[in-house]
């Protein structure tokens, strides 16, 4: 195992983490920023990007992420492929990090950007149409079928929030709802029930999505009788919940029920001292690239602020 100590070390390479390393670059950190197995983060799975401030026509998610990186870059930042496999905060030995199995990072300060991995039904379909038709989040593509037909799938809170969402762009919304009840919350079903334009199919699962170059339509299963039938829609959207990728911070990182790292209310401070957590890994609730941004930002300055104070900046 080979080691080295750093004073600022960012996880991840989503917004949230970009934004970290940008301030803290600008601040003269010297951070390093490891990028996991998929740089970019969930951006780079998406095509138009519309309502990310600055970008008046729209931007590819990848060609994004990219200025995001040289960005980072431009001011300094070390960054590197790898994936923080394990970690160890203990008030003794300070903060460690391990990548890939085979390097370990000592680090003043560590700023926790890994962000969630939206849950997806595992179809083939679903993969070879994931971004022409097919998407995880009604607040980035709804508004690519304004006035079109959709299906959303699932009965949590997203998927009625996503259905509601939808349902003011779109001429209909069928909602597949696998089992004969919804988990969501009494208000948010009685907002799907009270919405004209939705029409919640019980019992129903996706046997397959339609379509060769964009979603034409989905097949969908009773799983009662088992019966077959066709549903003719443009947009296919998941919504059966996000996985926040913070397994490894288990047992020394607060965390909520779901895996969500908990900071102190208007801070992006973690429970340890001198790690700060930002972005999806910690957002259950807005799950957007500017918030996580924004809350990258924030956890760069609590940084400097942190490092400052323990007198190592
Ligand atoms: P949940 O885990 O609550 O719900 C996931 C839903 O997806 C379940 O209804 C589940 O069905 C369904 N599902 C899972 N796998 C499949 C599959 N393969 N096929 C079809 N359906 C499937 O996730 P959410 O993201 O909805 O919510 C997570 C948390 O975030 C909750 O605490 C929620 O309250 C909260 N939240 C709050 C919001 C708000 O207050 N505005 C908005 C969004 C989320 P089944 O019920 O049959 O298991």
């Amino acid at each position: 195992m080979t080691s080295e100590k750093v004073s600022c070390l960012i996880i991840g390479s989503g917004p949230a983490g970009y934004t970290a390393a940008i301030y803290a670059a600008r601040a003269g950190l010297n951070p390093v920023l490891y990028q996991g197995l998929q740089p970019g983060g969930q951006l780079t799975i998406t095509n138009d990007v519309e309502n990310y401030p600055g970008y008046p026509e729209g931007v590819q998610g990848p060609e994004m992420m990219q200025d995001f990186e040289k960005q980072a870059k431009r001011f300094g930042t070390d960054i590197r492929f790898g994936m923080a496999t394990s970690v160890n905060f203990s008030a003794y030995e300070g903060h460690r990090v391990i990548i890939d199995e085979t390097h370990e990072i000592a680090a003043d300060a560590v700023i926790v950007a890994t962000g969630a991995t939206a849950k997806w039904l595992g179809l083939e379909s679903e993969q070879r149409l994931n971004g022409r038709g097919v998407s995880a989040c009604a607040v980035c593509d709804g508004f690519f079928y304004r006035g079109q037909d959709v299906v959303v799938v699932g009965a949590g809170d997203t998927a009625a929030e996503e259905a509601t969402y939808l349902a003011k762009l779109c001429r209909k919304v069928h909602l597949l709802v696998r089992r004969d009840v919804m988990r969501a919350s009494t208000i948010m079903q009685q907002r799907v029930q009270h919405t004209p334009n939705i029409e919640i199919h019980w019992n129903s699962e996706t046997d397959e999505i339609l379509g060769e170059e964009g979603v034409t339509g989905v097949r969908v299963r009773n799983v009662v009788t088992g019966e077959l039938s066709e549903l003719a829609v443009q947009g296919f959207f998941v919504a059966i919940g996000h996985q926040p990728n913070t397994a490894i911070f288990r047992g020394f990182l607060d965390m909520d029920e779901y895996g969500y790292l908990r900071t102190i209310p208007g801070s992006s401070r973690t429970n340890v001292e001198g790690v700060f957590a930002c972005g999806d890994a910690q957002d259950n609730v807005y799950r957007q690239a500017i918030t996580a941004a924004g809350t990258g930002c924030m956890a760069a300055l609590d940084a400097e602020r942190y490092l400052a104070a323990i007198g190592v900046h």
